[in-house]
């Protein structure tokens, strides 16, 4: 099996236009299919591949060569063994609301989730899946013992987590959650956006389903909106039915762009570790700091199943500024000039941003209290500039504070 970088630039890749150009013009890249129907020499060939029995494209919400370009992308990083397939959508939250589904939550079942879920996928379990009778539950993913007793009393369906969670960065015990939810008979569906598959391949500690915002680091350069969700029978022929008749597929010219950024996803996460490092170990030194969060850090809590479940500590980090209220955070945000003052994450630019009131606006204080989202906390998602220039930003926007 060739490895990871490799994969990254070349799986995927259709290299040769269908056989029907002449040998001489091949494309190195796989061109924008922008076609929504596919023609076929005659009319019981058209038969077989609409029946399956050929394999073959004919419209695309049923399938595009780019988009599944980048989903065989996917699936080589994810699934480097085989035995999963990917699937492409509009966002990751129609990629959540898919795997989902293909988790059979139906009316009277139950879900599991964490209660540091991105916020919008709280909201999605609640607001859609639970007004159409699904059971929806928060618990502590990050105590076991009690998360065992509430499996066994709720006898879930599905285990919603995310493999490192927001903004604290907080780290799944994805090998120990996985043998819990399989003894429940329940499918344990992980959101690895803020992993991404080089740092973890869910799959291979034992999950069930596999789910990215491909908004984010996997295709890592702030200019598009996309999901993936990947994932071994019976949730891949779930996860296709769902996507055909759901119908929030992932646009050629977005699934092109994305098949591009994955290919330097190693270089990226590589150097974003090193410089959220380097960045967290200059913060905990600051006076003006009171407390750093990243998984380099000696008094993280997840430092051992960090060593465990993934290759790297992630280029996010969250720190809590020595001051009380939001006055003092403002003026931090405001000053900066290399990081960029925004809510997103993943991309080449380092991007800074005020959970309190943008992630987690919508919860009330004192929940916000309890996951331990202050006021006074920031979280950056270091990029790939001059680590020397993120630090002496950040250090001049301190003296603001
Ligand atoms: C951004 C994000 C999502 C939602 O993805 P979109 O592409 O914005 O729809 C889901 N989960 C996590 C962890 C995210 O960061």
């Amino acid at each position: 099996m060739r490895r990871f970088e490799t994969r990254a630039v070349h799986a995927g890749e259709r290299r040769g236009g269908g056989g029907r150009e002449p040998a001489t013009s091949n494309p190195i890249s796989t061109p924008i299919y922008a076609s929504t129907t596919f023609w076929h020499p005659d009319v019981q060939t058209t038969d077989r591949v609409l029946g399956g029995e050929e394999a073959g494209y004919s419209y695309t919400r049923y399938g595009n060569p780019t988009v599944t370009a980048f989903e065989e992308a996917v699936a080589a990083l994810e699934s480097p063994r085989g035995g999963a397939r990917s699937f492409a959508f509009a966002s990751g939250m129609a990629a959540l609301h898919a795997a989902l589904l293909a988790a059979e939550l139906s009316p009277g079942g139950r879900v599991l989730a964490a209660e540091q879920l991105y916020g919008s996928t709280a909201t999605l379990l609640v607001q859609i899946f639970g007004s159409s009778g699904v059971e929806v539950r928060f618990a502590d993913f990050y105590d076991l013992k009690s998360l065992q007793r509430r499996v066994e009393e709720l006898t879930p369906r599905a285990l919603v987590v995310e493999s490192i969670s927001n903004p604290l960065l907080r780290v799944a015990d994805v090998p120990r959650l996985a043998e819990l939810s399989r003894s429940a008979g329940a499918a344990l569906i992980v959101d690895n956006t803020f992993g991404t598959p080089y740092l973890q391949r869910p799959l291979e500690l034992g999950a069930d389903i596999v789910v990215h915002s491909a908004t984010k680091y996997l295709s890592g350069h702030g200019d598009l909106t996309a999901g993936v969700v990947t994932a071994g029978p019976p949730y891949d022929a779930a996860l296709d039915q769902v996507r055909k008749l759901t119908g929030g597929i992932l646009g050629p010219f977005e699934a092109w762009l994305a098949l591009r950024g994955l290919k330097t996803l190693p270089l990226r996460v590589e150097r974003q570790c090193e410089n959220s490092t380097r960045l967290a170990g200059f913060l905990a030194e600051h006076p003006k700091v009171r407390r750093v969060n990243h998984l380099s850090m000696e008094d993280h809590p997840d430092r051992e199943v960090a060593r465990r479940t993934l290759s790297g500590p992630s280029g996010l980090l969250s720190f809590e500024l020595d001051t009380e209220g939001r006055e003092g955070v403002f003026r931090f945000l405001n000053a900066l000039e290399v990081c960029v003052r925004t809510p997103s994450l993943g991309d080449v630019y380092t991007l800074a941003t005020h959970p309190a009131t943008s992630s987690h606006r919508d919860l009330p204080p004192s929940r916000r209290e309890r996951l331990g989202v202050g006021e006074n906390l920031v979280r950056v998602s270091v990029g790939i500039e001059h680590p020397e220039d993120i630090k002496e930003d950040i250090a001049r926007a301190l003296e603001r504070v």
